[in-house]
């Protein structure tokens, strides 16, 4: 079988797997093992490396770079962080566009092929993902490589209307067809990004979702991210029932717990979702001190301006509801700045009553499948979703919110903490078999499969 070689903007270290490991990590570990993964180290050093320094820990080979200082301020914080991330979340107002670090994005990508290169066998197979890498197919092509060279986009795509707004737009999509495979997560990013193609690079797309490129083909399709479901409900099991899953039940004294654990990010709605807690406490007080929230909100990007913004404007609201409605011995909202483990968290969906994930734009959202599958299935809790999550085309059963409308999320709340046992079980059984039957393993061969076709 031909070696997987996976790229992405941070390669993961191996001693951080357990708390700082995104969804990607936790999706691809399985596929990674003799394989190669390459991409940014996370460190930041006076200028881009252009050799990779090589280390090989258990099976798996990780090849990085350093990046430089103003590399990381311009492609990474700038163009990916500050550019296209508020763009494809439909952010037009926060996004922010600048020649130089478009420049530098290019460049980046030009130093990550050229420090890949001497790492490639000729089988190998390339597996970039996400929008901080969108040219390196075009640039690997530019050093003579000939391998199958595939693209996945874990965040969401727009629609003409919105992706024209972004100067060099179509340098980008014309990118995207240089590689052979390119994966989105839903149908609808796919159509949007056909529609881009069509549209704004006046390129034909065949049935099959094809589009001739300098004499070969790039095939676009949606593949949506699964999670390791089963091994995710064994470790809820288990961390449920240990030190830490016990801590948090003893806590809540009786209470029934909401929680939400996102990334502290302004895409995935939180000051909404706080209002939200706010509206059901104003308009129900049966749960003044019957129910307890807990969010988890990871803090990210410190270095992009916006993320500080939205991280005082969180710290304020969750000080004036705790105001406001706490008790001597209730604090409505438990607000946590730092990461948890995941093995910690599925313990912790597992105490949950009600799961929150309201993002107002998300890729897929890999919490809502994770909640799903830590769940207890003779007692299982409600998880409540955004219309806008990508994973809401697979868990339909949940209840559903415009995460735009805290009176919206007030509601929600209030008819899962209410929704009785049989009904529970019913949506949950049904969210349960599609996402132990789609999972991660699932996903990697269905792309993989399409890219070998
Ligand atoms: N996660 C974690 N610890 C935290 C917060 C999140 O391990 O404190 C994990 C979470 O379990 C999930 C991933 O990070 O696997 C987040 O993926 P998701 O698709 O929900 O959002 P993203 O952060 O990729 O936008």
């Amino acid at each position: 079988m031909a070696r997987l070689v996976l790229v992405s903007n941070r390669v993961p270290s191996p001693q951080d797997r357990g708390v700082k490991s995104g969804g990607l990590v936790a999706a691809l570990s399985e596929a990674m093992s003799g394989g190669l993964w390459f991409g940014w180290s996370g460190q930041v050093a006076d200028r881009t490396e252009s050799k990779a320094q090589v280390r090989r820990v258990r099976g798996t080979v990780y090849a990085t770079i350093d990046l430089g200082k103003q590399d990381y301020d311009d492609y990474y914080v700038g163009f990916a962080n500050s550019t296209l991330w508020p763009l494809l979340h439909f952010r037009l107002g926060l996004m922010e566009f600048d020649r130089p670090q478009y420049e530098a994005y290019q460049s980046v990508n030009r130093a990550f092929a050229a420090a890949l290169v001497p790492q490639l066998k000729p089988d190998d197979i390339v597996w970039v993902h996400d929008y901080h890498l969108i040219p390196l197919a075009r640039e690997l092509r530019a050093l003579g490589v000939r391998n199958k060279i595939a693209f996945f986009l874990h965040v969401p795509f727009v629609p003409p209307s919105v992706f024209a707004v972004l100067p060099k737009g179509s340098e980008l999509l014309a990118a995207l067809c240089d590689y052979d495979l390119v994966g989105v997560q839903t149908v609808t990013d796919l159509r949007n990004l056909l529609d881009c193609v069509r549209e704004l690079l006046g390129r034909p797309v065949d049935d099959l979702g094809r589009v001739a490129s300098n004499g070969r083909s790039a095939r676009f399709g949606a593949f949506p991210i699964g999670i390791d479901a089963r091994s995710f409900a064994d470790m809820a099991v288990e961390s449920a029932g240990g030190a830490e899953g016990k801590r948090l039940a003893q806590s809540l004294g009786g209470r029934a717990l909401v929680m939400g654990v996102d990334r502290l990010d302004y895409s995935k709605g939180l000051p909404n979702r706080f209002e939200g807690f706010t509206r059901l406490l104003g308009r129900w007080k049966e749960w003044h001190e019957k129910v307890t929230y807990v969010q988890i909100a990871a803090r990210s990007r410190d270095d992009v301006p916006q993320y500080r913004t939205i991280r005082r404007e969180l710290d304020q609201l969750a000080g004036r509801i705790n105001g406001r409605f706490g008790t001597i011995d209730w604090v409505p909202i438990r607000y946590i700045n730092r990461p948890v483990a995941r093995g910690t968290l599925a313990g912790y969906y597992r105490h949950t009553r009600v799961g929150l994930v309201t993002p107002l734009r998300d890729g897929m959202n890999l919490v809502a499948k994770e909640y799903v599958a830590a769940q207890d299935p003779e007692d299982p809790g409600v998880l409540v979703l955004s219309r806008f999550a990508g994973a809401v085309h697979e868990l339909g059963e949940a209840v559903l919110v415009n995460p735009y409308d805290p009176d919206e999320i007030a509601e929600a709340i209030n008819v899962a903490l209410r929704m009785p046992l049989d009904e529970r079980r019913d949506r949950w059984q049904r969210m349960w078999r599609r996402i132990a039957t789609d999972d991660a393993a699932a996903w990697c061969k269905s792309f993989l499969t399409v890219l070998d076709a």
